[in-house]
């Protein structure tokens, strides 16, 4: 009987908790800033409209995630897709996020200030906003970051992995350090983030290097955002931010939104990572010299990469390392100042249960269960960021 009892009481407890995480998750306004889903999907011709298999993102799945408002990322490499540059490439990818909310007029809306942010989440939208990922898609030009602005980009990160001429990158500030030509932002890099405040562009300084994250915070009259970081003191990485950083950004009013990627979550993760592809290189390299037949060296290296693609599978983080992240920034600064930026369907790996953008509400229910208050949760899965766009939109 006495057992009977405690199951009941244990039962009736999960149901609540079960309960109280989809009441606080769907009432809270749920933005990520990171997702490359335009870049890996939807410019090969993939439609997101209807439910797809491949990839983290479509609509019914933002849906069912709960997620109400999320920036897309317009990405292209260092090396440009269309023979006329990295603003075309851009403009491309602005016309592929313009033709998907067209085809969906009710149930997402292309959001280009405060106000129709804020509507949007009230018609029960996916509210969806533009931030370019590369300081090098305005080719050194204040005219087109401009012109980026009338066609709706609403934060610019910096830079991506490369460095531009005025402004450079984590990658190259750490592992590229000897060949760096100019390290931080120069005048024209100062500028940049000048017009980008009185336009009305959020500054991101994600994948900005140290020196670069610090002269524009020297800049910059406006909060920052951080649209795909994680924590350098638990994942040592290259895109993590360090404690003084975190508090940096604090003092300015911004925001560090948490990248989902493995590497940027787990030191484990990441070291084996590097073990491995060590390993890889090693026997590619013993292969060269060896009177084996090509057939025969490529079933070797692919015997290899079958064996790290299930070892890095078998070592995923779990979903409170992830939230680790997010504990640690509370901890150190406040629950002000950290947010989610999930960067989905522009990472190889993801935490155990957060496979894709149906996963959030898992988020909630672990930092309630660590005893976070409602009012926090909010704060974290929307607020802040919401903050800022308060304070930089026009
Ligand atoms: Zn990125």
């Amino acid at each position: 009987m006495r057992i009977i009892f405690f199951l009941l009481v244990l039962f009736t407890t999960t149901l609540v908790t079960a309960q109280s995480v989809k009441k606080i998750h769907s009432k809270a306004v749920l933005v990520d800033t990171h997702n490359d889903v335009l870049s890996s999907g939807v410019l090969d011709g993939i439609d997101i409209s209807k439910r797809v298999k491949e990839g983290h993102s479509d609509l019914d799945r933002w849906k069912e995630g709960g997620v109400d408002v999320q920036f897309f990322s317009v990405w292209t490499g260092e090396k440009a897709r269309n023979k006329e540059g990295f603003f075309q490439d851009a403009k491309q990818e602005i016309d592929s996020l313009n033709i998907l909310a067209l085809k969906n007029p009710f149930r997402m809306t292309l959001a280009r200030n405060y106000r129709e942010v804020k509507k949007g989440i009230r018609q029960g939208k996916l509210v969806a906003l533009i931030g370019v990922e590369g300081g090098h898609m305005i080719e050194n030009d204040l005219g087109k970051l401009e012109e980026l602005y009338q066609q709706d980009m609403r934060y610019m990160t910096l830079t991506w992995n490369n460095s531009t001429s005025w402004a450079s990158s984590a990658m190259d500030e750490t592992l590229h350090a000897d060949s760096l030509k100019q390290k931080g932002l120069t005048d024209f890099g100062k500028k940049v983030v000048k017009r980008m405040n009185e336009l009305g562009i959020i500054v991101d300084l994600s994948h900005t290097g140290e020196q670069t994250f610090y002269d524009a915070l020297g800049v910059t009259t406006k909060p920052v955002l951080l649209s795909h970081s994680s924590v350098w003191n638990i994942c040592p990485v290259f895109r993590n931010v360090k404690d003084d950083q975190i508090k940096a950004v604090a003092k300015n009013g911004g925001v560090i939104c948490i990248n989902f990627y493995s590497g940027f979550i787990s030191r484990e993760y990441d070291q084996l990572q590097k073990l491995l592809l060590g390993r890889k290189d090693s026997l590619q390299e013993a292969l060269i010299s060896q009177a084996l037949p090509q057939d025969e060296k490529d079933r070797l290296v692919m015997q290899f990469n079958k064996y790290y693609d299930s070892a890095m599978y078998a070592s995923r983080p779990a979903l409170s390392q992830l939230v680790d992240h997010i504990d640690y920034i509370v901890k150190l600064v406040g629950d002000d100042y950290a947010g989610i930026g999930s960067d989905y369907d522009g990472v190889g790996s993801l935490p155990v249960g957060l496979e894709d953008v149906t996963t959030y509400p898992k988020i909630t229910e672990e930092l309630l269960r660590r005893g976070y208050s409602k009012k926090s949760i909010n704060k974290i899965l929307g607020g802040n960021v919401l903050r800022v766009m308060k304070a930089n939109f026009k």
